[in-house]
């Protein structure tokens, strides 16, 4: 899969949406950390679950979820009136397929995240902050650096 492609939003992402792939909630995502400056890659099909989005930097595995098909529990997660049974079920598949595919994730040593559709721009920015965060931390220690080696060379290590 290529990283960076999909940016543009046109007529085609109605097409995608039928197809379950890059949904416009993902597609605000991808924006908004990409305006962060954050680098990404799209739907790793080798990935149990094809997480939305990866983060290969900070191995992190990213789901961007409907409340309703992943059943968030909120105000949108609410089953229709009518064939209740069908949708429970398939609800049900849907829970049951995420848990077993984020247990695989974490065993392969990502840090699984999920964005819910009804909390996206706040849980999005509090990502990109935790990603800033640590991307600030990092520098910091790689400018304390020389002085840690001098140190170390000081003390005869
Ligand atoms: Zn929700």
């Amino acid at each position: 899969m290529s990283a960076g492609k999909g940016e543009r939003v046109d007529r085609s992402e109605t097409m995608r949406r039928v197809h379950g792939r890059d949904t416009s909630p993902e597609l605000r995502v991808r924006r908004m950390l990409h305006a962060a400056g954050f680098r990404f890659r799209l739907q790793r099909q080798d990935l149990p679950g094809k997480p939305d989005l990866v983060l290969p930097r900070f191995g992190i595995a990213l789901f961007v979820n409907g409340c309703f098909w992943h059943w968030h529990g909120c105000k949108r997660s609410r089953m229709p009136s009518t064939n209740r049974d069908y949708w429970e079920r398939k609800i049900a598949r849907n829970v049951a397929r995420d848990r077993v595919n984020i247990a695989a994730l974490e065993t392969l040593g990502w840090d699984v995240r999920m964005l819910w559709e009804c909390e996206l721009t706040a849980a999005t920015n509090a990502l990109i902050a935790e990603l800033l965060a640590r991307d600030n931390l990092a520098a910091a220690r790689a400018h304390c650096r020389p002085t840690a080696i001098e140190s170390g060379a000081a003390s005869g290590v």
